[in-house]
């Protein structure tokens, strides 16, 4: 397999690659999704929310745990006044139920240190602010910035990563870590004025999500098809990539799901071990299972005596 172009640091964006962007910018206005979370009248508390549980979850389970998650909690108050058992509950089945926890305890935070208000608009100190936050690291720092506040941010996931490794690098998958280098080249490609690069930073994750997925390249649908680097050279290596994807089923992942879902159900505290519905997982992933929940303070033992769990 030939070696793939190396990504060279972009000091200056060429017209070529602006006109590359532009495509990319008026594919999305003509073909974005209507999205919630997109609307001129969601909340930038709205937009932290959905950013949250994007990670890791695709739109069509989101939308409808969001759109409860939004009328119960419309503000960061809302939801700090709650309990954070009453996050997790809500959680429903969006996985990695840490998230709910993250974004509980994220929403105290925003109430103790902004009044309320999701931080993120000043210019000079919104990112900063954002990434003292729980559980907000780079991307969703530069997304809320992009997508809630309407600021020139490098937004970087990675559907992103994959569509500009793809059409300018000719790599079929990005690398598992991003690096500074291709950092800075995706950093060049965002347009300076303001609203073309929130339309750059939604349209090519739109066009990750929708046309260049990780499986499939749907080349004739997409904008950037005449100038794509890897589809020029015939899309090497995407079956020599390696899987990231770990089979589910049977997996701790799994079991602290199963675990969790019993719990949200029971209107009382449960002893989990002895429950038919979780008999055929092996006693010592059962117990490892519970252990790492209790670490992670997504549930309580709250009697000793009957050995039974609660929702933390
Ligand atoms: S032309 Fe194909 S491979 Fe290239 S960015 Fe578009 S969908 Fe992806």
């Amino acid at each position: 397999m030939p070696k793939p172009p190396q990504a060279a640091p972009l000091t200056r964006v060429a017209p070529h690659d602006e006109a590359m962007v532009e495509a990319v910018i008026d594919w999305f206005v003509a073909e974005a999704r209507d999205l919630p979370w997109r609307r001129a009248d969601c909340t930038p508390w709205g937009v932290l929310v959905s950013e949250i549980m994007l990670q890791q979850t695709p739109v069509a389970r989101v939308e409808p745990v969001w759109r409860e998650w939004m009328l119960r909690w419309p503000t960061p108050a809302a939801l700090a006044e709650s309990t954070q058992a009453d996050a997790v509950r809500a959680w429903g089945r969006l996985g990695y139920p840490r998230r709910a926890q993250r974004l509980w305890e994220c929403a105290r935070v925003i109430v103790e240190r902004h009044g309320g208000d999701v931080p993120g608009a000043d210019p000079d100190l919104g990112e900063a602010e954002l990434l003292a936050l729980p559980g907000i690291g780079d991307y969703t720092a530069a997304a809320v910035r992009a997508f809630a506040f309407g600021e020139r941010a490098v937004v970087l996931d990675t559907n992103i990563r994959r569509v500009i490794g793809r059409a300018w690098h000719g790599q079929a998958l990005p690398a598992a870590h991003l690096t500074k280098r291709e950092r800075d080249f995706a950093a060049a490609l965002v347009p300076e004025v303001a609203t073309e690069a929130v339309a750059w930073s939604a349209g090519s994750m739109e066009l990750g999500a929708l046309v260049c997925t990780a499986r499939v390249a749907r080349c004739e649908e997409c904008p950037l098809a005449t100038e794509c680097v890897w589809l020029a050279a015939g899309k090497p290596g995407l079956e020599e990539a390696p899987k990231r994807t770990q089979a589910w089923h049977g997996s701790d992942r799994q079991v602290r799901g199963r675990v969790l879902a019993v719990l949200r159900e029971a209107s009382a505290p449960v002893n989990v071990t002895g429950l038919a519905v979780l008999e055929d997982v092996e006693p010592g992933q059962l117990d490892r299972c519970i252990g790492s929940l209790v670490d992670d303070r997504l549930i309580a033992l709250v009697d000793e005596q009957k050995g039974a769990y609660a929702l933390g």
